[in-house]
């Protein structure tokens, strides 16, 4: 079922539902061989485009279906609870956010329709560096205007899903950090075109990664970008990455309560229908505990995803709630990925039973796209008050 035939008022439940039915479509040993290959599940992504769920963000004047951003961490959770990826395309949803927000209405004409459509894929989002790490402001991709466009050079590292997006968004210094007022000044970001882009100059190298993660390091030599791609104005760019990132974080930790979910599911019915020692391993407390004590966390943590949520629909701050959503979904799905691998014995680690590849792929949210101690820096300053730490 398309989101297009959901009537108005009953989406998340019925949403909810045409997710699960879609990812029936795409079974475990489709992700099983897809794993083995390093490949992208392209057709996974085409269904769910065509379907329209990657496009729920988007206004309808654009030919989305302006859904709040509860319709798209639903999507995102049931996706993960299917035992299917969303990383592979994810990032669409929470990248489109700052076209919406800061884009210029010709800019909006020109990408909404055709990503809303499924014709042109926005899905690599370049921010991180090989040499900056977590410190954003410290990037070295620069770009410089000349005439009616800007030339880029640099690098960046852990671009995912370059080799399978039209587009990406990409940060860059327009003012030298020394030369900027703040630090936080002087980045802009731009909306590249990856198809004239990799003609003229951009080159895109993989990475091979422990799990299957279409990740990659692009490469900017020369690279000529029509100024008329500049998101809002030169050297706010920064601004504009940190404003989609709640969005960002209250998605991924939507994906994490999946997770925990699926894991939560796989290790009960393993534990209540293994026989050991003449009765299921699941009657025994050492079993059973280390299970529901993850479903106590996963349960505590989509409470604050949904709180963070809220919060973000009524246009209210929640950076301390997104990031404790992320942090807290994230461990939750970890711990639950634990117990139902100690609760697997050794066929967790049998391809067949897939809790080895959920096992790895769960392990990046810890990581990325922010890792647990930069949001427990956040806290102790932004909530706590405590003297900031970098
Ligand atoms: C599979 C994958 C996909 C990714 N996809 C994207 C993408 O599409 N686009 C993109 O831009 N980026 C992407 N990233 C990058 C990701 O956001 C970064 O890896 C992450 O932000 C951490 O940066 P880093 O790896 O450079 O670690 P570093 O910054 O080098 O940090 C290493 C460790 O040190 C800790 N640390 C650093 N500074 C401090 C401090 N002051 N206090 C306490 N601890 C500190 C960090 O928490 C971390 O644990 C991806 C990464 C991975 C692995």
């Amino acid at each position: 079922m398309s989101i297009r035939d959901i009537p108005q008022g009953e989406e998340i439940g019925q949403i909810r539902q045409s997710v699960r039915k879609l990812c029936e479509s795409f079974p475990p040993e489709y992700w099983r061989q897809l794993d083995r290959d390093h490949a992208y599940p392209s057709e996974f992504v085409k269904a769910l485009s065509d379907a329209g769920y990657l496009s729920v963000l988007i206004p309808e004047e654009y030919g989305g279906s302006g859904l709040p951003l509860s319709a798209a961490a639903a999507i995102l959770e049931e996706v993960q609870h299917a035992g299917a990826n969303g990383a592979a395309c994810h990032a669409q949803m929470y990248i489109m956010g700052a076209l919406l927000r800061h884009g210029n209405e010709e800019q909006k004409q020109k990408y909404l329709p055709g990503i809303a459509s499924g014709e042109l894929r926005l899905q690599a989002f370049g921010v991180t560096e090989p040499t900056s790490g977590t410190d954003t402001t410290s990037i070295k991709t620069f770009a410089r205007r000349d005439g009616d466009h800007y030339v880029v050079n640099g690098q960046k590292v852990w671009t995912s899903r370059a080799e399978h997006s039209d587009l990406m968004l990409l940060l860059a210094r327009t003012t030298p950090k020394e030369q900027a007022a703040k630090r936080t000044d002087g980045m802009s970001v731009f909306i590249v075109d990856m198809r004239e882009a990799l003609k003229s100059g951009m080159t895109i190298k993989p990475i091979r990664t422990m799990m299957n993660h279409a990740t990659t390091e692009v490469f900017f030599d020369n690279v000529r970008v029509p100024a008329e791609n500049l998101i809002g104005e030169e050297g706010k760019g920064f601004r504009y990455i940190l404003s989609g990132m709640n969005a960002e974080r209250i998605l991924i930790a939507a994906e994490c309560i999946g997770d925990a979910k699926w894991f939560i599911e796989k290790a009960s019915a393993y534990a209540s229908e293994r026989q050991v020692f003449g009765r299921p391993i699941g009657q025994n407390q050492g079993v059973q505990f280390p299970i529901a004590r993850s479903y106590a966390q996963m349960r505590a943590a989509e409470l604050m995803v949904h709180q963070a949520a809220s919060l973000f629909e009524k246009g209210q701050d929640c950076g301390e709630q997104a990031n404790m959503a992320k942090m807290l979904a994230a461990e939750a799905s970890w711990a639950a990925a634990e117990a139902c691998v100690q609760t697997h014995g050794g066929f967790a680690f049998a391809e067949e039973y897939d809790v080895e590849r959920k096992f790895r792929e769960t392990r990046l949210y810890q990581v990325a796209p922010i890792s647990t101690n930069l949001i427990l820096s956040y806290v102790s300053e932004h909530v706590l008050g405590m003297p900031r730490s970098y």
